[in-house]
């Protein structure tokens, strides 16, 4: 009673304060909406906009209009959403692709952020939290308004993990906030009937593990985040370097063993009603075949101080002649994250007091078991619609919460159906197959009618004055070929290798510090990619076993190595591949320059640069077809033939509008004034 008596005191005196507080902060009487679709594709939209299916789209578009959105080279979602938020071009905001490269080892890490491990006394007493920087440059558009007193409310955005602090607004972070394991999500397939040559690892960061029954009781665990404090021991031994006794080498391998923290886990299958129980920290999970578990709480102790709080669900995909279960990535728990994932960083809570669970890892949709076939199509469509309503929800009710000046959501689902049906859209795709494009050839369309309902919802809760746009990053292509570009490097000899072909890469590699380029000869190597579509070259003075001069060598090579990729043909059928070629001068200005790669190449439809050759592998051939479920792109291909969408309920006066354009277009509609440094102009 005194409880709920606290409550409604609280809710008559605090509440109508705050709301007093919010309302009188506001100077301005105009508001502004944008909603982000990331990889919404202009030819689709407007195909689908004649026939009829994007009611809500058209409706504003007949207010304004709909036109294609020019974006960055090279058009992919962090560069282009970094775009969006800065209104300057990748030299100013630093960021390429999604990976970068060490100079001094050649090795790729994950671009967007750095990280700086937590800290422990004696190994034990935690005494610095885990700190990540973004490498952003560049100022954000709603920081840039903040700062003269617009309100914003900035949900879910690209490339806004870590959250930075935004004045007179509130920010949910988006991608790349990782999971529990700091990756892009990693999932979990437990299963009978896997063999011990699969267990293991994944190339897309999945940890396969084999159920072995005794009497229907499998017992198993869970793979959490790294231990910190394992880490950090590792690291000290490491920089002590190879230990010549057989007990430093024990302790290393000891070490090595218990880097990650596990749960323990059971797995009991109920035969006869062909349901199974999970037992995980003294929970109890009932599961029925092909229902989605609710969110079960997950802490991982690190030591008796420290705790890492995550959140999982599960689905039992089968408990007929075999048991497979399907674990989701840990998501970070939204009232209690490793650090924080919003700011004010109590708001990521607030919204979980308000809205229960919700989704907090950037890259929300279940690409990767899909792509690893541990996940059939339904399955993966029904988890996408509720990535998709997650999203929806927090967006909607900041909608409500009336709060902002400027509103800004993101919903991502739009990018990752495409990435991953395409091939159902495309029967010249290698991995079209009619029974399934029966079931599957609309479901991209159903996902973009699905973004045109939530325009609908959204607009009905506005004034008709307030403007909304509705902006995507890139457009879509089909990927039907795979392209090895630094295989064509070495067969055109500006790659040179030495010694036996490496095993190919995986993410877990790039995570987990594996090996990379171990048989590339650095002192015959003009040329290396990296990254969706980037080459850099072996530079003197910057790569650490550089052979490329910089000035005039340089200049030769871009001119000669950018006309030879200019004439790269498909051996099945002579079709050119590469469609430009962007030499890093001409498109990037700015204080980052020197981070951009020498060339950025953009191919032709169809063609994509291979998952080894971002990685910087080198296997075998040139072409090959793609036989995965991942079959649309946009990254590597060329940018001219890659633009996004803008919808606009207010007419555009600027012909041919550009992604760097969203920000200057914000401010000076709120009347402040826009940065000298801005690249992109006012639209309206
Ligand atoms: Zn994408």
């Amino acid at each position: 009673m005194a409880v709920l008596l606290t409550i409604v005191v609280a809710a008559v005196i605090i509440l109508p304060q705050v709301w007093r507080q919010r309302r009188a902060a506001s100077k301005y009487s105009q508001r502004l909406v944008i909603l982000g679709f990331d990889g919404l594709d202009p030819a689709l939209v407007e195909k689908w906009m004649r026939e009829g299916k994007l009611p809500n789209m058209k409706r504003l578009a007949d207010r304004g209009g709909l036109y294609p959105l020019r974006t960055t080279e090279s058009p992919e979602s962090p560069t282009a959403w970094a775009s969006f938020a800065t209104g300057v071009n990748p030299g100013k905001h630093n960021i390429y692709d999604f990976l970068v490269r060490d100079t001094s080892t050649y090795l790729p890490d994950l671009g967007m952020v750095r990280r700086e491990p937590a800290k422990f006394l004696f190994n034990y007493i935690p005494i610095a939290k885990p700190k990540i920087h973004s490498i952003r440059g560049g100022e954000s558009f709603w920081v840039t308004a903040g700062k003269a007193g617009v309100r914003s409310s900035i949900l879910t955005v690209p490339v806004t993990f870590p959250p930075e602090n935004v004045p007179n607004g509130e920010l949910l972070s988006g991608l790349p906030l990782p999971d529990i394991r700091g990756t892009m999500g990693t999932f979990y397939y437990f299963a009978t009937d896997l063999s011990r040559y699969e267990e293991g690892n994944t190339e897309f960061g999945g940890i396969l593990k084999r159920l072995a029954m005794d009497k229907g009781v499998a017992r198993t665990e869970l793979v959490g985040p790294p231990n910190p404090i394992v880490r950090q021991r590792l690291l000290a031994l490491r920089a002590k370097g190879p230990s010549p006794s057989d007990a430093g080498r024990r302790t290393m391998a000891q070490l090595q063993a218990d880097e990650d923290i596990r749960v323990p886990m059971t797995v009991r299958w109920n035969r006869p009603d062909k349901t199974a129980t999970i037992e995980i920290e003294g929970k109890s999970i009932h599961l029925e075949p092909g229902k989605m578990s609710r969110w079960i709480d997950l802490d991982f102790r690190v030591n008796f101080l420290v705790r890492v709080h995550g959140m999982a669900q599960m689905l039992l995909m089968n408990a007929d002649n075999e048991l497979q279960l399907y674990v989701s990535p840990v998501n970070w728990k939204p009232d209690n994250p490793p650090v924080p994932m919003s700011s004010p960083a109590s708001f990521s809570g607030d919204l979980f007091e308000r809205l229960g669970y919700y989704r907090t890892l950037g890259w929300a949709e279940a690409t990767w078991p899909l792509n690893e076939d541990r996940m059939d199509e339904k399955t993966f469509m029904d988890d996408l619609y509720r990535a998709f309503d997650d999203r929806a929800q927090v967006i909607l009710s900041r909608i409500d919460a009336r709060n902002w000046d400027v509103l800004v959501g993101v919903i991502e689902s739009t990018d990752r159906v495409q990435h991953m049906m395409w091939r159902f859209m495309d029967p010249k795709h290698p991995m079209y197959d009619a029974a399934l494009a029966a079931k599957y050839g609309d479901a991209i369309e159903r996902v973009y009618r699905r973004a045109d309902q939530f325009v609908g919802e959204v607009a009905e809760r506005l004034d008709p004055g307030t403007p909304i746009l509705i902006v995507s990053d890139h457009g879509f292509h089909s990927w039907r070929k795979a392209v090895n570009l630094n295989t064509w490097l070495v067969q055109q000899g500006y790659m040179a290798l030495g010694g036996q072909q490496p095993g190919e890469k995986t993410l877990d590699d790039l995570f987990g510090g594996g090996e990379f380029w171990e048989n590339v000869d650095w002192s015959r190597t003009r040329a290396y990619a990296m990254g969706i579509g980037q080459i850099y070259f072996n530079l003197r003075g910057r790569e650490a076993h550089g052979i490329v001069s910089p000035g005039a060598e340089s200049k030769a090579l871009a001119d000669e190595l950018g006309a030879r990729l200019l004439t790269m043909r498909d051996p099945d059928d002579g079709a050119p591949i590469v469609r430009a070629v962007y030499k890093r001068d001409d498109v990037y200005s700015g204080e980052f320059l020197k981070n951009a790669s020498e060339l950025q190449v953009g191919m032709e439809d169809g063609y994509r640069v291979s998952w080894q050759t971002t990685l910087g592998g080198s296997p075998q051939g040139i072409v090959y077809p793609n036989m995965k479920k991942w079959s649309g792109d946009h990254g590597g291909y060329d940018f001219a033939t890659t633009s996004g969408v803008l919808i606009s309920s207010r007419p555009v006066a600027r012909p041919s509008p550009s992604i760097m354009d969203i920000a200057p277009t914000v401010l000076s509609y709120f009347g402040v004034s826009i940065p000298a440094s801005i690249d992109g102009k006012s639209i309206f």
